[in-house]
C-alpha cells in the first residue's frame, strides 16, 4: 500500500541534526494522535519521507490479532513499490527491528539515496523504531481489551436474558464455589446471586445424595469434561424441582487449564412429571394403582433374575375373586369397584415391600412373591391372602362376604418366564374353582391334561355361555360333480380360556343332559345366522350352511317359531339353512317329529338326517318325512374303498336316497380313494378332512373366495 502524504510538511533539508529532531518530533506527534495501526504506520513513513528526507520509508508489521500483516511503504518519487522491489533499490538500507517487549513484531525500512547512515542517525531511528514498535503494542493490546470488552458484554447481555439458569463454578478452588449465577438461575432456584455465589456448586442437591446422575457430573467435574444428567434439585423454598443440567469446562488462555465450569440449569420439572405421569398409567392399573400386566411382567422377570443368581424361588400367586360377576350385578359397578379396591389394599397387607401385588383386569389379582426358599412360605402368602378377604366387606351398607381361589406357580419349577408362570398359575387357579372355590393349589403338570369332571363341567359350561366362550367353526361341504363348495356344517367349539378349543362330543352330552343345549343351541342358531347375514353382506356367493338339532332342542315344541324369529332378526331367508336331525330323533315320537318337520319347512330351511346308517336306517320309513338331504355316516364313509359291504351299502343308500329325492352328503371323507368311489356311486356333495376341517368363519371365508375346488383325482 503505497501513498502520499496528505498534507506534509515541506522537506526540510539543511542541517541533518535539525531534521532527525524534527522527524523524531513529527513521528511522536502522529503517534499520539494515531487511532490505529494504519494510521501510524502511514504517519510515520511519511514522516520519514517528507520530514527526515529519506527516499524510501517501509515498515512490515508481523500478524496482528486480526491474522493480517500489514505492509507499508512509502517512498519520495510518489511512485507505486513493491515490497520486493526493496532489494533492488538504489541507495543504502537500513533495517531496524520492531520489537515488542522481547519479540520481534516487524521491521522498519528506511533507504537513503545519499550516503551512508551517520551514527547519530542510526540511534535517532533505532529510537524511533522502539517508539513505533511500542505504540503498534499498545494499540493492538487496546484493540484486543475492546473487543474482549465487546464479546463480553455480549456474553454478559447473553447470560443475563437466557431463560436457562446459569451458573459459573470456579474449579481451582476447593469445593467448586460458585463466582457466577444470571437472573434465571435466581428464578428458578429461589436464590438470589448474592446468596449463591460463594456457596458450593453442589448446594441445589441439598442432602438427596443417592441419584444416579451426580456420579456422572462428578466424574465430568474430576475429568475436566463436558456432563449431562438430569437430577433433583431443590429450591430455596425447599421444593424439589429436575434440574436439567449440562456442564462444560472453560479453560484459560492456554486451553489447558480448566479454570471454571459453566452450568446450563434448565427445569424441566413438568416435562418429567408428564413423562412419570405417562408412565405411572402405562405400568399401573387406573382402578387400584396396582402394577399392571406390562409392570407385572418386567417384575416378574426382575425377581426371577434375582431368585436365579441367589438360588431361590418366585412364586406367582394367580387370584380369582369367587363370583364377583353377582356383586358386579346385584350391585352395580361402582359399588363393584369399590370392592376392588378394598381387596388391592387387603393384599398389599399380605406382601412384603418387595413383592408384586398386581391387577390383570376384572377380578383378577397376581401376587408375585421373589426371594422364597421354601414353597411352604407361599402357601403361608396363600392362606394369609384368603384370611384377610374372608373378613367381611361393606358394599352399600350391606355386609358382604368375598373368597378367592388361588392358583400358584413357583419358578423354576413351573416355568422359566412370567408367561409360563402365569399361565400355569392359571390353569392351578381354575382348578380351584372346580372343586369349590376359596381355597389355594399348587400347579402341578398333571393339571393340563385332567379332563374336567362332570360337576366341574356343568358350572364351566354355563359360565362358557356366559362369557361367549362358545363359538362354531365351519367344515365346507362341497359339490362332488363341480369340485366346489356349496356349503358348510357349522359346529360347536368351545373356547374355554385354559384348556383351549373343546371339541363337542366333550360337552354336547352333558348339555343335554343339563338342559344348557338349549341356550346353547340357540347361540348356534343365532351365530350361524348372524355369520350367514355377514357373508352376505359381504357379497360371499350364496351357501347354504347346516346347523346341528340336538333331541331336547327338538322336543321344544316352540323350535319353529325360534327358527323364524331368529332368521327374522338377522334377515337370512330360510333357503340359507339347513337344519339336521338325526333318526332317532324323529323315529321317536313320528306323528310329532313329522308335525314338527313340516312345521319347519314352512320356514323355507332343508332338512337333512345326520348320521345316516348309524340308527334304524330304515329307508322305508324316510318316505314318510319331509327331508331334503342324507348324511352318511362317517363310519359308513371310512371303509367303502377296503370292505366291500360297506361299499355296497353306500352305494345301494345313494341310489335309494335318490329315488326318494333326497340329496346325499358323504361325512368324513379323509382319502381321495373313497372320494372316487363316492363320485362313482353319484353321491351329490362330502365333506371331510381331505378337502378341510372345520374352520374358523374367517377362514372359512378364504376358502369361499380363494375358489378352491376338490377336482377328481387331486388331492389337496
Ligand atoms: P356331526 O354332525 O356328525 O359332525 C361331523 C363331525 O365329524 C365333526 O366333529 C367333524 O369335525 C368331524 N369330521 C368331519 N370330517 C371328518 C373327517 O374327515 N374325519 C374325521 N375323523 N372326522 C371328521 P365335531 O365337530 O367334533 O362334532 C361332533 C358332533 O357334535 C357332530 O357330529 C354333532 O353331532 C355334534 N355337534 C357339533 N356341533 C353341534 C351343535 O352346535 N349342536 C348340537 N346339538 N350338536 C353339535
Ligand atoms: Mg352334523
Ligand atoms: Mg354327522
Amino acid at each position: 500500500m503505497n501513498r502520499t502524504s496528505k498534507g506534509a510538511a515541506a522537506r526540510t533539508p539543511g542541517d541533518p541534526a535539525a531534521r532527525l529532531l524534527a522527524l523524531l518530533g513529527a513521528c511522536t506527534e502522529r503517534r499520539t494522535r494515531a487511532a490505529d495501526i494504519g494510521s501510524l504506520v502511514e504517519g510515520v513513513c511519511n514522516a520519514l519521507v517528507d520530514i527526515g528526507n529519506y527516499a524510501v520509508a517501509a515498515v512490515r508489521l508481523a500478524d496482528g490479532d486480526d491474522g493480517e500483516s500489514l505492509r507499508i511503504l512509502r517512498a519520495a518519487e510518489h511512485r507505486p513499490l513493491l515490497w520486493s522491489e526493496l532489494e533492488h533499490l538504489d541507495g543504502h538500507p537500513l533495517t531496524l527491528p520492531l520489537d515488542g517487549g522481547g519479540h520481534s513484531i516487524g521491521e522498519l525500512r528506511v533507504l537513503r539515496r545519499d550516503g551512508d547512515f551517520g551514527e547519530a542517525e542510526t540511534h535517532a531511528l533505532q529510537a524511533l523504531a522502539a517508539d513505533l514498535a511500542f505504540s503498534a503494542e499498545a494499540i493492538r493490546a487496546k484493540n484486543a481489551q475492546r473487543r474482549l470488552d465487546e464479546q463480553l458484554r455480549q456474553l454478559s447481555r447473553a447470560l443475563e436474558s437466557s431463560s436457562n439458569g446459569v451458573m459459573i463454578t470456579s474449579s481451582t478452588q476447593l469445593d467448586h464455589p460458585i463466582v457466577y449465577v444470571n437472573p434465571a438461575f435466581e428464578r428458578i432456584t429461589g436464590y438470589s446471586a448474592a446468596e449463591a455465589v460463594g456457596s458450593s456448586g453442589r448446594f441445589l442437591v441439598r442432602d438427596d445424595l443417592a441419584q444416579k446422575g451426580l456420579s456422572e457430573i462428578r466424574a465430568a467435574l474430576r475429568e475436566r469434561r463436558e456432563g449431562y444428567t438430569v437430577l433433583r434439585n431443590y429450591r430455596k423454598n425447599g421444593q424439589m424441582f429436575w434440574n436439567e443440567l449440562s456442564i462444560a469446562p472453560v479453560r484459560d488462555e492456554s486451553g489447558e487449564i480448566t479454570t471454571h465450569f459453566v452450568s446450563i440449569i434448565n427445569d424441566v420439572s413438568e416435562r418429567i412429571a408428564y413423562e412419570q405421569q405417562l408412565e405411572y398409567h402405562a405400568t399401573h392399573d387406573a382402578l387400584t394403582g396396582l402394577a399392571n400386566r406390562n409392570l407385572l411382567h418386567d417384575r416378574i422377570n426382575q425377581s426371577i433374575l434375582q431368585a436365579k443368581h441367589a438360588g431361590k424361588l418366585v412364586g406367582v400367586l394367580l387370584l380369582d375373586l369367587d363370583r364377583f360377576k353377582l356383586i358386579n350385578d346385584g350391585f352395580g359397578h361402582a359399588p363393584a369397584d369399590n370392592l376392588l379396591k378394598t381387596v388391592a389394599e387387603r393384599l398389599g397387607r399380605c406382601v412384603r415391600e418387595t413383592d408384586t401385588v398386581a391387577r390383570l383386569g376384572g377380578d383378577e389379582f397376581v401376587v408375585v412373591a421373589g426371594n422364597i426358599d421354601d414353597p411352604d412360605n407361599l402357601a403361608g402368602i396363600a392362606a394369609k391372602v384368603l384370611r384377610q378377604l374372608a373378613q367381611p366387606l361393606d358394599v352399600e351398607g350391606k355386609e358382604v362376604f368375598v373368597t378367592a381361589s388361588i392358583g400358584i406357580a413357583t419358578y423354576p419349577r413351573d416355568g422359566e418366564h412370567g408367561e409360563s408362570l402365569l399361565r400355569n398359575a392359571d390353569v392351578a387357579m381354575y382348578r380351584v374353582k372346580e372343586h369349590g372355590r376359596n381355597s389355594y393349589r399348587f400347579y402341578t403338570p398333571e393339571m393340563n391334561h385332567m379332563a374336567l369332571d362332570r360337576l366341574d363341567m356343568e358350572g364351566n359350561l354355563r359360565r362358557a355361555l356366559e362369557r361367549d366362550e362358545i363359538t362354531v367353526f365351519f367344515q365346507p361341504i362341497l359339490s362332488l360333480a363341480s369340485g366346489r363348495i356349496i356349503g358348510a356344517e357349522a359346529l360347536a367349539r368351545w373356547n374355554h380360556p385354559r384348556i383351549g378349543m373343546i371339541h363337542p362330543p366333550e360337552f354336547i352330552p352333558l348339555a343335554e343332559e343339563t338342559g344348557l343345549i338349549i341356550p346353547l343351541g340357540e347361540r348356534v342358531l343365532r351365530l350361524v345366522c348372524a355369520q350367514i347375514a355377514a357373508w352376505q353382506a359381504a357379497e360371499m356367493p350364496p351357501l347354504r350352511v347346516a346347523i346341528n338339532i340336538s333331541a331336547r332342542q327338538f322336543r321344544q315344541d316352540d323350535l319353529p317359531r325360534l327358527v323364524g324369529r331368529v332368521l327374522e332378526e338377522t334377515g337370512v331367508g330360510g333357503e340359507s339353512l339347513e337344519l339336521e336331525l338325526t333318526e332317532s330323533m324323529v323315529m321317536h315320537d313320528v306323528d310329532n317329529a313329522i308335525s314338527m318337520l313340516r312345521d319347519l319347512k314352512q320356514l323355507g330351511v332343508d332338512l337333512s338326517l345326520d348320521d345316516f346308517g348309524t340308527g334304524y336306517s330304515s329307508l322305508s320309513y324316510l318316505k314318510r318325512f319331509p327331508i331334503d338331504v342324507l348324511k352318511i355316516d362317517r363310519s359308513f364313509v371310512r371303509d367303502i374303498d377296503s370292505e366291500a359291504d360297506d361299499a355296497a351299502i353306500a352305494r345301494a343308500v345313494i341310489a335309494m336316497a335318490h329315488s326318494l329325492g333326497l340329496r346325499v352328503i358323504a361325512e368324513g371323507v379323509e382319502s381321495e380313494a373313497q372320494l372316487e368311489l363316492l363320485r362313482k356311486y353319484d353321491c351329490d356333495a362330502f365333506q371331510g378332512f381331505l378337502f378341510s376341517r372345520a374352520v374358523p368363519a374367517e377362514e372359512f371365508a378364504l376358502l369361499v373366495r380363494s375358489g378352491r375346488t376338490q377336482p377328481p383325482g387331486a388331492a389337496q
